[in-house]
């Protein structure tokens, strides 16, 4: 209940993502969808993420860190989870026992993961072979191992007795249109190159993989065995360049007016005093601030929110735990329901209109939503999920 004491909660809506889930599995076939979940699943949480999307016949997926992986596992989450980031040495060992995949691009790594699996049969804790995906940089140059020593790599597993199960690369600019074009389809000519060499000295790694959301949209070359795909599933597209309509965002974000008072023209609000009001105004306080994701820079911006239907500005400096909004003649009363982020009426507050006032992308907005704030699954038949809702 301590998470309930305030009136503030993202709403997930599970039918938006099977929705999301069903559009790019059909747009990827038949390569199969890759559902991306670091970061708690972008925000809305990884393992009621990937439950749903496991009812709904996907059976891979893809975090940043072991312990993300291993979260999945520990909820019994079926299918293969792909761990994008090397684990730091000490992590190799609980990362192999609970079945993780590796992705693998350093040669000391790949030793330390055999030595780790070798103790880990010693003890009879009699694990699979390890899965390894081994990343090679095409020219996203964030990580991966060059051609040439994607070649010795390989050897190096085969020599060791590991099978390379995965082979995989990352696009720089599949999101941005024409412009990155001919570079995008330059990496998937090298990563092609990387495919036939290790074809040479007869490694055939069974999933090939290199395109995220936009890469699986706009390139079907680019969609091999998986597309790993984060952005696409919760709702939003990469960029605007990239053409897939009908994806409908999963998160709203929701709160309740905790207090109301009018004031006069003239007066201002909050730290700052900063914009002094044009005329006398409903002022209402609700429960959100920067400490749960809504950056102060949206007042400076002129950022609204949604309450009765209506579209209403921030009145001033956005505080850690509160805002405080301008209702103008809209007259509210405690306890109303304002919208930060989402539908009410026929006004829509998008990731994308906050990405778009902060100069960033809806990934950062979705990501930035603070883990104090409590996640709320609904499905889109229930009439929302409002947990302070109060029957009179
Ligand atoms: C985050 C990430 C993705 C997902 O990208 P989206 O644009 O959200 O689809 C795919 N692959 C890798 C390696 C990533 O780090």
């Amino acid at each position: 209940m301590a998470y309930r004491s305030r009136a503030l909660w993202a709403e997930v809506d599970l039918s938006a993502l099977r929705h999301n889930i069903s559009v790019l599995k059909r747009t990827v076939y038949p390569a199969q969808l890759a559902v991306v979940v670091k970061a708690n699943g972008y925000g809305h949480g990884a393992t009621q993420i990937a439950r749903q999307a496991s009812e709904l016949g996907v059976s891979f997926f893809c975090v940043a860190t072991v312990e993300e992986g291993i979260e999945l596992k520990d909820a019994d989450i079926k299918g293969e989870v792909i761990v994008l980031m090397e684990p730091e040495r000490e992590y190799i060992e609980e990362a192999l026992a609970k079945d993780l995949t590796l992705t693998i691009y350093n040669a000391r790594t790949l030793v330390e993961v055999v030595a780790s699996w070798q103790r880990l049969a010693r003890g009879s804790k009699s694990t699979s072979s390890p899965k390894i995906h081994i990343k090679v940089d095409t020219g996203m140059h964030r990580l991966g191992v060059s051609e040439e020593e994607a070649l010795e790599l390989a050897r190096l597993a085969r020599d060791s007795g590991v099978s390379v199960g995965g082979l995989s690369s990352h696009l720089a600019v599949a999101d941005a249109g024409e412009l990155g074009r001919g570079y995008t389809l330059e990496q998937i000519a090298r990563f092609e190159r990387v495919v036939a060499r290790l074809a040479t000295i007869n490694i055939r790694p069974s999933l090939l993989h290199l395109a995220n959301t936009a890469g699986g949209v706009a390139y079907p070359s680019a969609r091999y065995d998986l597309v790993r795909s984060g952005i696409g599933v919760y709702g939003y597209l990469p960029s605007q360049e990239i053409n897939l309509v009908g994806l409908r965002p999963v998160m709203s974000l929701k709160s309740r007016v905790s207090f109301v008072r009018r004031l006069k023209a003239g007066e201002a609000v909050s730290y700052g005093l900063r914009r002094p009001l044009a005329s006398a105004s409903f002022i209402a306080t609700v429960p959100i601030g920067y400490a749960d994701g809504l950056r102060r820079t949206l007042f400076d911006r002129g950022q609204e929110v949604l309450i009765k239907g209506e579209r209403v500005p921030i009145a001033g400096t956005v505080t850690m735990d509160q805002i405080m909004i301008d209702c103008g003649d809209v007259e509210v009363a405690q306890g109303e329901e304002v919208v930060l982020l989402g539908r009410q009426g026929a006004n829509v507050v998008t990731a994308l209109e906050w990405a778009e006032a902060l100069e960033t992308i809806p990934y950062e907005v979705l990501t930035s939503i603070a883990a104090r704030v409590p996640r709320i699954y609904i499905d889109g038949s229930d009439k929302g999920a409002d947990p302070y809702r109060v029957d009179l």
